[in-house]
């Protein structure tokens, strides 16, 4: 049994991090608890395929029950933000009007939610890109939009110096950033709270955890060894399948009817556009531009300018041989964009007698719509563009995973208060994207953080 920390977190990823830099920081006793490997910048891995094996849940991804859709998570101290994008962006009034309608929890407002974004930008080193950063995939992606009449805009990044002016061109941003640039919650906030104190455990897997009066007990695996942990408060950022899980796996769900249910994941489906001449996608920034029209909103989808490494694209292909080698080789030719849809938070978490996740979603019908309306403006704006062939890759995925322990006022469809405590406990907390009422078609993880920072502050004044 260990010491009686003040708080244990569980999880280090986005909202993890900022949760134990801001609680260490005022003077609190805390242990991070984390499955994943710690890596430094140095040490990430630079084989891409050695990445997804080495940072992810599941070797690089976790597929539905049904093998129909693809989920993507980190696993590594850092979490969601050592391998996502990075895109930085605020809620708008329909996502958190929604989230009012349906959790009756009155803070999910622009209004209430303004100073706990302000705290967390002001955290961060934030850049919105300009016309001299567009690479040639950008250039492809605003054309089109351009002659076809639809809006598009710049995206904000979480990142301090790429380095791009010097020649560094490593478009590694999705398998670790190796120069501390993109603003991960392991650079802005794990490391600065270990410095100032925080106890870190990593490649500890968290399995259970068990309230025993005034303090809660945790259960978990450190390279097959059983290790238990206490702590006065426990707060679970494992991320909505990971908090979800932890929560399946205490036995909480004869007493929470919602855990498990509303899960949502933005669904991407990826296109490869191919030019006569060549496109470069793999040089210069990854991702500067996605689709702003107004009218997408309202269809639940929007476009996003993206690009693959070769493994991942490579992946992304159907056909063996010399039918896969003929579009591979086309590889310097290719354009890329996706289609996310903000979708219907059908899906169910289940964790079966082994322990082992199933999640269980399907596209709703709803959602094939949403997906088949962005395609066809999508194919219209690369067609636009100049593309000679336009690849729809038959896999997508889900990277933004969220709900399954949701927050809200009614017992029977939520599981966490609005003063994110577990349901009927007083020192049990949830924190991340887990809590999500439902998909806000907007990037999750600058509002995971707003959210943390908010819970932080709550505690601090307790
Ligand atoms: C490839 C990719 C690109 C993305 N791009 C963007 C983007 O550009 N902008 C954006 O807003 N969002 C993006 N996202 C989504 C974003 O990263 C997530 O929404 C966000 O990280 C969720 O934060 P979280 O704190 O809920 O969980 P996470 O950041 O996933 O952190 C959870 C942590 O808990 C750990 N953990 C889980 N279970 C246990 C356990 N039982 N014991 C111990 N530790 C555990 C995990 O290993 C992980 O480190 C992207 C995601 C991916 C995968």
């Amino acid at each position: 049994m260990s010491e009686t920390y003040d708080y244990i977190i569980v999880g280090s990823g986005t909202a993890g991090g900022l949760l134990a830099y801001n609680l260490t920081q005022a003077g609190a006793r805390c242990l991070l608890i984390e499955a994943g490997k710690n890596f430094r910048k140095e040490t990430f891995p630079r084989l891409e395929g050695d990445a997804s094996a080495q940072m992810y849940w599941g070797g690089g991804f976790e597929l539905s029950h049904d093998a129909s859709m693809a989920f993507l998570r980190g696993k590594v101290v850092g979490g969601g933000s050592i391998v996502n994008q990075g895109l930085m962006d605020r809620f708008d009034e329909v996502a958190f009007d929604d989230w009012r309608a349906e959790s009756g929890v009155d803070f999910f407002s622009l209004a209430a939610m303004a100073p706990y974004y302000d705290a967390v930008e002001a955290k961060l080193a934030l850049h919105t890109f300009t016309a001299v950063e567009r690479n040639q995939n950008a250039e492809k992606f605003v054309a089109g939009c351009e002659a076809c009449g639809y809006e598009w805009k710049y995206l904000r990044r979480g990142q301090a110096d790429c380095g791009l002016e010097e020649g560094n061109d490593c478009i590694g941003c999705l398998n670790g950033c190796h120069r501390d640039s993109k603003q991960s919650s392991m650079v802005v906030f794990v490391r600065p709270a270990e410095a100032l104190g925080l106890e870190l455990v990593t490649e500890t897997e968290v399995e259970w955890v068990e309230p025993a009066g005034e303090v809660v007990r945790v259960h978990a695996s450190q390279a097959g060894t059983a290790k238990t942990y206490q702590a006065r408060r426990l707060i679970l950022s494992g991320g909505a399948l990971g908090t979800t899980a932890v929560l399946l796996r205490s036995g909480f769900k004869p007493r929470y009817p919602a855990l498990g249910k509303y899960f949502a994941s933005h669904p991407q489906f990826m296109f490869f556009a191919i030019y006569d001449e060549e496109i470069n996608a793999h040089q210069g920034y990854f991702q500067t531009v996605n689709s702003k029209d107004p009218r997408f909103r309202p269809r639940g989808f929007k476009l996003e300018n993206v690009f693959a490494g070769p493994a991942s694209s490579a992946l992304l292909f159907t056909g063996y041989g010399r039918a896969h080698h003929e579009i591979m080789r086309q590889y310097c030719h290719m354009a890329c964009a996706e289609v996310a849809i903000r979708d219907e938070n059908a899906g169910e978490i289940e964790v079966g007698k082994n322990g082992r996740l199933a999640i269980k979603k399907q596209l709703t019908d709803q959602d094939r719509r949403r997906m088949k309306d962005g395609t066809a403006v999508l194919k219209e704006i690369l067609a636009a563009s100049g593309a000679r062939q336009v690849i729809e890759s038959p896999l997508y995925f889900g990277l933004h995973l969220m709900g399954g322990s949701r927050m809200g006022t009614d017992p029977a469809t939520s599981v966490v208060e609005p003063d994110y405590k577990l349901r009927g406990f007083d020192n049990i907390y949830v924190c991340d994207s887990s809590l999500y009422p439902n998909a806000p078609g907007i990037n999750p993880a600058l509002t995971v953080m707003a959210l943390s920072q908010r819970l932080s502050e709550q505690l601090t004044r307790s």
